[in-house]
């Protein structure tokens, strides 16, 4: 019998194979896409956009090793890749990590190419000197957020990049929710943090918080932490 964790990481990993894999990747391409999807792309973009802004603000980007953990189509990675970073991308599903590898073939450089990896987050291993973790804990029910925290954190030397749906604005975003996961293979739950506890959890890994960045737009909530030590 499996525990409640691994039932929840198998609805997702099942979810981004297939249907969630169409709709996201629909969502964070460039196609025509509808108006709830297209607030949720400019939000979403809005978040990746503050990343490689900071981290292009520090003017060290080029070399540096950056583990992208749940890269999704790559949002994040290739921008990173492409300013020289050395990334390190995984997902849990496996047509995520084929459509970011695919993406990265068609607009990178060979020597700018990601790694790639099709990974759970909790089985990376290694060091980088960042870690980036976006909009991955909204898949993480309260009680695991912290062990998912800590996991990141022995992955990190330097920073961890963490976004989340904050629980502060549950009521509204709870009211919306059904369009991130919609229809009747409603197969993921979405799950809320508070900011607290996830500040908590950083700074009992020894983390202080640097940087700090809110999304709102009117589909799409995404709180960004920049957590160095
Ligand atoms: N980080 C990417 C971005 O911001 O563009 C993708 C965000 S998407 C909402 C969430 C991603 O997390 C999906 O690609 C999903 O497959 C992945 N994911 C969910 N749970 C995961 C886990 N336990 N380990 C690794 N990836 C996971």
């Amino acid at each position: 019998p499996s525990t409640p964790v691994m039932d929840d990481k198998a609805i997702v990993k099942d979810y981004f194979n297939a249907t969630g894999f169409d709709r996201w990747r629909r969502i964070y391409g460039d196609g025509e896409v509808n108006k709830v999807q297209l607030d949720i792309r400019k939000g979403h973009q809005k978040t990746v956009d503050t990343v490689m802004a900071w981290l292009q603000a520090d003017g060290d980007l080029a070399g540096l090793t950056i583990c992208d953990a749940g890269c999704g189509v790559g949002s994040l990675s290739l921008p990173l890749a492409a300013a020289g970073a050395r990334v390190f991308a995984s997902d849990i599903s496996e047509k995520m990590v084929a459509e970011a590898r695919q993406q990265a073939q068609e607009t990178l450089a060979s020597e700018q190419l990601p790694q790639f990896a099709v990974s759970d987050l909790e089985s990376l291993s290694g060091t980088y000197h960042t870690v980036a973790c976006l909009d991955v804990l909204i898949h993480y029910p309260q009680a695991q957020a912290a062990t998912m925290i800590g996991h990141l954190s022995s992955l990190a030397e330097s920073r961890l990049l963490l976004s989340f749906a904050p629980k502060t604005l549950a009521y509204s975003l709870l009211k919306k929710i059904g369009d991130f996961f919609p229809g009747p293979s409603k197969a993921t739950r979405a799950y809320l943090h508070r900011e607290a506890d996830v500040i908590k959890a950083l700074e009992s890994e020894g983390w202080r918080i640097q940087r700090q960045a809110m999304t709102k737009t009117q589909f799409y909530f995404s709180r960004l932490l920049e957590a160095m030590r």
